[in-house]
């Protein structure tokens, strides 16, 4: 499956709230530890994997990134650390079907993945549909919602057609 392009996106809330931009792993590391996260050495490695590749990941790739540095670090931790950083909103989870789980950080900009549930193809769509949701829901619910990066399900043209 391709996964295309890493978006830079110039706003992210986090971004926005004061933090002077720094190395986003730096950033995320310290916002973990200024909420009284204990950040040990591996969750360290896990956290810079993810900020550094700019891009989509999986659990197994950080895990195969991590295991060219050390043994030390397993496959749960991995999944934990990752988890926590969706729980902080700090990356986001997207889930693109058939068990395939992939993982970024806001770094990867806003954007919207649509999945079809037949032949498991990914378009992108425009984001510009996401800003209008997000500004929408915070008029009228005043709701600021964790809408940066989302997955769709449904069916393509294609399959549509069959
Ligand atoms: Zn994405
Ligand atoms: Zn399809």
């Amino acid at each position: 499956m391709q996964l295309v392009a890493i978006r830079l996106s110039k706003h992210w809330d986090y971004l926005k709230s004061g933090i002077k931009p720094m190395s986003p792993c730096q950033t995320f590391i310290e916002t973990l530890r200024s909420q009284g996260f204990r950040i040990t050495p591996q969750r360290e490695m896990i956290i810079e994997a993810i900020a550094h590749c700019g891009d989509h990941i999986d659990a197994e790739q950080v895990f195969v990134h991590i295991q060219a540095r050390t043994h030390s670090v397993n496959i749960a931790t991995v999944y934990r650390t990752l988890e926590l950083l969706v729980q902080q909103g700090l990356a986001s989870r997207i889930d693109l079907g058939k068990e395939h789980v992939i993982y970024a950080t806001y770094q990867h900009g806003p954007h919207i993945h649509l999945v079809c549930r037949q032949c498991g193809q990914v378009i992108d769509a425009d984001q510009d549909l996401l800003l209008a949701l997000n500004k929408r829901l915070s008029a009228g619910y005043q709701f600021a919602a964790d809408l940066q990066h989302i997955s769709v399900r449904g069916l393509c043209n294609e399959c549509k057609m069959k």
